[in-house]
């Protein structure tokens, strides 16, 4: 069980706010603890009442497992509030006479992952910052104050969240770092026009940061308050030293990690290495009920179990970036961090979202325009949204976002869903309503924000508006092709990689698993893929086919 999980589990007993497992896992982790931790919390009863109350008894849990944490609390309208500049409950102060870390919202769901990640650097007295990160932010020495706006299901709000945290243990006297929870937070995150999370906003909006982003680059941001995307892609592999391996797995969606458990447990060594945070496209679906096994979970909650379980035997990388990979005597594969030299590849890139390539689509993304309705659903609570498309996607996240408290209209191109009649069912059920035979012409907005949809009749061509304060796309998925392209394995024409019933590609020692080969791209079919591609791998690295008559 992961850390995240402990904060997910519904078993709540009467005089803990946390389940007996969570705090067992929670003594055991914080028995790594070196110094004391101790927290300021503030809290006011006429601001978010039931979070405070949440935050409290969790740092009353947490003081009670570990030994070494403690906590004060004070009342918003106090001395020590003004002193320490708190102006909104609940806050969390985590050893403010060192740091500037605080938490503003109470830290739910995905953002446990970074306060216990907090707990246990601020612990240490370390800030966990890679070499690299390290060298790049001595240089900074002008003040920085970092916001990250999260949603407590967004899966890759923690990354961001903790990068912040290291920088300000890093550099106590210059950076501080604030986690801030968007649903609990409206004014400030209107302030900031936060229409997706995470979003960083670096001194008060001298420089913003959409997305997660790998912690050099976040780093280089930081110092530089300039995007810093090219500058990380220059990585010059010549003085690198290649690291061995018998099998790289590129993508840690469940194929990835799937492949990663059988390529171990038949011998082999492997990596797997996914330029983003682990579980695919999995990981930002909000419920998964086709899973055998587990009739309902979260999509992050189940990669969270998958990814602990092939940890267990392989390497996992996140934020490593293929860059390349020659095919010669060995394989070369060039990342922007390193190279490895290896046997065999297996592709697992899975895919991306297909954007609508209508106007305003992208100049909206991040404020109205989503593709993940698990990351930034919760910014629309009370508000108008719609979600475009008619496969599972779009009706999984329309159920998600009216059980957040949205007021959800799915708008799909014909007269019937594709979707699973499951979901269909549901969305009846739920009375969401659809307009149906209707494509969406373009995004509007006003300040930077989406306000309108124009939309067209695909039957008669008329032509109508919608209001909205945010719009869903969830028209389905591109194949994650780039590196396969480069490489020149054979495709079908939806961009697909052709695989034969040993998940082999065109290419000898280069196989595909997962969403990369199209077909019914569900979990169990990428995990089964998985499973085929590192058996096959390991079989042939012994008996060559491509040698044989
Ligand atoms: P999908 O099944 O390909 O559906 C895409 C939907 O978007 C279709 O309804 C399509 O309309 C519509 N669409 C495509 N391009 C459009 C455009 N330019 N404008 C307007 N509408 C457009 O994609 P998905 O729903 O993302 O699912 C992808 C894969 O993941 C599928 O294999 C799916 O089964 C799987 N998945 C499964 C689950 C689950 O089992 N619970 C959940 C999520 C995803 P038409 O219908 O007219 O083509």
């Amino acid at each position: 069980m992961g850390i995240m999980d402990l904060f997910k589990s519904s078993k709540v007993e009467e005089e803990w706010l946390l389940p007996e497992e969570s705090r067992k896992h929670l003594s055991e982790h914080f028995e790594k603890m070196r110094y004391d931790v101790h927290f300021e919390v503030f809290t006011s009863k006429d601001m978010n009442p039931d979070f405070n109350e949440y935050a409290v008894r969790f740092l009353r849990d947490l003081s009670r497992l570990g030994g070494k944490i403690s906590f004060d609390q004070y009342e918003l309208d106090s001395d020590k509030a003004r002193e320490r500049g708190v102006d909104a409950s609940p806050t969390l102060l985590v050893n403010p006479d060192e740091y500037d870390i605080r938490f503003q919202g109470a830290p739910l769901g995905e953002e446990g992952q970074s306060f216990i990640t907090a707990i246990m650097l601020v612990s240490l007295r370390q800030s966990g910052l890679s070499e690299d990160s390290r060298g790049i932010l001595a240089e900074l020495d002008q003040p920085r104050s970092v916001d990250v706006f999260v949603s407590p299901t967004c899966p890759y709000c923690p990354g961001q969240v903790i990068s912040a945290i290291k920088c300000a243990i890093e550099k106590p006297g210059l950076v501080s770092a604030r986690c801030i929870e968007t649903g609990e937070n409206e004014a400030l995150a209107r302030k900031h026009n936060v229409g997706g999370v995470p979003l960083t906003v670096v001194n008060d909006g001298e420089h913003r940061m959409d997305g997660l982003f790998p912690e050099e680059r976040f780093v280089a941001e930081l110092v530089t308050l300039q995007d810093a995307s090219e500058l990380m892609a220059r990585h010059d592999h010549s003085h690198d030293h290649a690291e061995e391996v018998d099998l790289v797995i590129v993508g840690a969606g469940p194929a990835g990690l799937t492949a990663g458990i059988y390529a171990e447990r038949a011998g082999l060594s492997a990596v797997v290495l996914e330029k983003g945070i682990v579980g695919g496209q999995v990981a930002l679906t909000p419920n998964v009920e086709n899973y055998p096994g587990f009739p309902s979970v979260p999509g992050m909650q189940l990669m969270d179990i998958m990814s602990q379980h092939a940890r267990e035997y392989v390497n996992v990388h996140e934020s490593e970036s293929v860059e390349e990979i020659k095919i010669g005597r060995n394989i070369e594969v060039l990342t922007d961090r390193r190279t490895y030299l290896c046997k065999s590849v297996i592709l697992t890139t899975g895919a991306v979202y297909r954007k609508l390539g209508i106007p305003g689509e992208d100049e909206f993304y991040g404020n109205g325009v989503s593709f993940c309705a698990s990351c930034d659903g919760y910014i629309y609570k009370g508000r108008k949204v719609a979600v475009v498309g008619g496969g599972n996607t779009a009706l999984t996240d329309a159920l998600h976002l009216a059980k957040l408290g949205a007021d959800v209209t799915v708008i799909h191109r014909r007269d019937t869903f594709r979707a699973q009649k499951a979901l269909v069912e549901s969305l009846e059920e739920q009375a969401i309503p659809v307009v149906w035979n209707t494509v969406v012409e373009e995004v509007v907005g006003e300040d930077g924000q989406v306000t309108t949809l124009k939309l067209r009749n695909v039957l008669d061509d008329a032509t109508d508006e919608m209001a909205v304060d945010g719009v869903f796309v969830a028209v389905g998925q591109e194949p994650g092709n780039a590196l396969a392209q480069m490489i020149g394995l054979n495709m079908d024409g939806g961009g697909f990689v052709k695989v034969d019933g040993r998940m082999r590609t065109s290419i000898p020692r280069v196989y595909a698993a997962g969403d990369i080969t199209g077909g019914l791209q569900q979990i169990v079919t990428a995990i089964a893929e998985g499973s085929i591609a590192a058996m096959s791998a390991f079989e042939d690295m012994s008996s060559p086919y491509w040698k044989q008559s």
